[in-house]
C-alpha cells in the first residue's frame, strides 16, 4: 500500500497534488511519501515479530537521501552500508554507528578504519584476508571488531542477474563449503569477534523458496560451527524481498516471509539481522515528470517526457517495467511508447504501453521509484542530476537539489597546457 492516489481526478502524493510539486520545483523530480516509509518499516518489524530477537538494518544504497534515513532512524532502523559514504549518510541521519552493519566485497583499508574509529556495529567479512587485515587494524586500537562472515550459500534467487549474488560464480561472499575452515581461522585472531555468519542472495526476489533454501543452508552451517566449538550469536539474513512494479502483482508478504523465517530458523538461538531495502522504499517513492511531446512513430506513438535514463536506469539497466500514469487523467487510454530525452535507445521506458492518454504538457509519474531511483541517476548527456522532495502529510520540502549542469561544468577545468 501506497499514498499516491487520485483525488478529485488529480494525483496526490498525501496531502499534497503533485501538480503543485511540479511548479513549485519543476519536473523531474523524485517525490516520496514518509507516510509510506513509515507504513512500510513498520508493517516489515510486524512480519518478522514472530521470529523473535531481531535487529533491522535499512539497506541504504536503495534510497539513501538524508531525509528518508531521517525518517527510517525515527522508526528504529539501524543501517546495512556498503561504503565509507553511505557510513558517513548513516552517522549524519542520526543512526547510531551500533546499529549499523558494513557490507560489501571491496570495503578498503581505510573505510575499515574508519569504520572502527566511529564504533561500528559490525563488519560482514566478505573473504578470509578482509577478516585478516580487519583483526590488525582493531588490535592496533586495542580493539576487537564485531564481524560475521558472508557466505555464498549457491542458491538461485531466480532473479535478475545482475542483481543475483547467492550463486557460487558471483562475487559474493565466501564458498559455504569453505566457510567452517575460514571461520576457524578468522575466530582465532585476536583482534576479531566473530559472531556468526551472513548472507544475501540477491534482489526484487518474487518467491520465498530460494530465500528458504539458503536460509536451511545456513542453519545447518550454524549448527556445524557450533559443533566445532564457535559460539555463534548472530546470523543475518540480508534483504532481497521484491515488490510488486506492474498493478495487480502479488509478491509475498512481510508477514508471509516472517512466518516462513520464524518457521526455519526456530531453535537456532541467535539474533537474527535483516537487510531491508527495496521493499521499504519502492513502492514510496514516484518519479514525477512533464510530457514534451508526443512523437508519431513507425507503429505506436512516443511519449517523450523530460525524465530520462539518466535519472531512473532500472528500464535501461535491468529491463525493468515501472507503471506510467498521467496526473490528471481524462479517462482516455492510448497504445505508445515511452522515452526520455537521452541519445541512446536504451532510454526508453516502455514499448507498445497501455496508458492514460497524455499530450505535450501533460504531468505524468513513473511508480514504484523510490528504491534504485534517485541513487542511480547520473548527469549523462550534461543533464542536471534529479532532486528530490519529501511529503508529510499537507507539506513537503526538497531533500536533495537539482544539481545544474553549470555546477558540474564549474567542477572541471582545462589545464594550463591547453589554455594558449
Ligand atoms: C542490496 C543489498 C541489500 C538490500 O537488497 P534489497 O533487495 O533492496 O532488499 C541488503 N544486503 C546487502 C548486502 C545488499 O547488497
Amino acid at each position: 500500500m501506497d499514498h499516491f492516489s487520485l483525488v478529485d481526478g488529480a494525483l496526490h502524493c498525501e496531502g499534497v497534488p503533485l501538480a503543485a510539486i511540479a511548479e513549485a520545483v519543476g519536473t523531474p523530480v523524485y517525490v516520496y511519501s514518509t507516510a509510506t516509509f513509515e507504513r512500510h518499516a513498520r508493517v516489515f518489524r510486524e512480519g518478522l515479530a514472530p521470529a523473535g530477537d531481531v535487529h533491522l538494518a535499512y539497506a541504504i544504497k536503495a534510497n539513501p537521501n538524508l531525509a528518508v534515513l531521517r525518517v527510517l532512524a525515527r522508526e528504529g532502523y539501524g543501517a546495512d552500508v556498503v561504503s565509507g559514504g553511505e557510513l558517513a549518510r548513516a552517522l549524519a541521519a542520526g543512526i547510531p554507528a551500533k546499529d549499523v552493519v558494513f557490507s560489501g566485497v571491496g570495503k578498503t583499508v581505510g573505510e575499515l578504519s574508519t569504520a572502527l574509529d566511529v564504533g561500528l556495529g559490525q563488519f560482514n567479512l566478505e573473504l578470509e584476508e578482509e577478516g585478516v587485515v580487519l583483526a590488525g587494524l582493531a588490535a592496533a586500537r586495542g580493539m576487537r571488531a564485531d564481524a560475521t562472515l558472508r557466505v555464498n550459500p549457491d542458491v538461485d534467487a531466480g532473479t535478475h542477474a545482475k542483481i543475483s549474488t547467492g550463486k557460487r560464480e558471483n562475487k559474493f561472499g565466501v564458498p559455504i563449503d569453505q566457510a567452517p575452515a575460514i571461520f576457524a581461522r578468522l575466530a582465532g585472531l585476536p583482534g576479531l569477534a566473530l559472531r556468526g555468519v551472513a548472507i544475501h542472495i540477491g534482489s526484487q526476489l518474487s518467491e520465498l523458496a530460494p530465500l528458504e533454501a539458503a536460509y536451511a543452508r545456513i542453519g545447518a552451517l550454524v549448527a556445524e560451527l557450533r559443533a566445532a566449538g564457535h559460539p555463534i550469536e548472530r546470523v543475518d539474513l540480508g534483504g532481497g524481498l521484491g515488490v510488486p512494479y506492474r498493478a495487480g502483482e502479488v509478491f509475498p508478504s512481510p508477514a508471509e516471509y516472517g512466518a516462513m523465517v520464524a518457521r526455519v530458523t526456530k531453535g537456532w538461538g541467535v539474533r537474527l539481522m535483516f537487510e531491508p531495502g527495496r521493499v521499504i522504499a519502492g513502492n514510496a517513492g514516484v518519479l514525477l515528470t512533464k510530457v514534451i511531446w508526443v512523437k508519431p512513430g513507425a507503429i505506436n506513438p512516443y511519449v517523450i517526457v523530460d525524465a530520462a535514463m539518466n535519472d531512473l536506469a532500472r528500464p535501461a539497466m535491468y529491463d525493468a517495467w515501472h507503471d506510467f500514469e498521467a496526473v490528471s487523467p481524462s479517462g482516455a487510454r492510448m497504445t505508445a511508447n515511452i522515452a526520455g530525452p537521452v541519445c541512446e535507445s536504451g532510454d526508453t521506458f516502455a514499448m507498445a504501453r497501455d496508458i492514460d492518454t497524455v499530450k505535450s504538457g501533460d504531468l505524468a509519474i513513473f511508480r514504484t521509484a523510490g528504491a534504485y531511483g534517485a541513487t542511480m541517476a547520473s548527469t549523462y548527456n550534461s543533464r542536471a542530476l534529479v532532486p528530490e522532495v519529501l511529503v508529510d502529510g499537507d507539506r513537503f520540502a526538497v531533500v536533495a537539489d537539482r544539481i545544474l549542469p553549470e555546477t558540474i561544468l564549474a567542477a572541471e577545468r582545462i589545464p594550463d597546457w591547453l589554455k594558449a
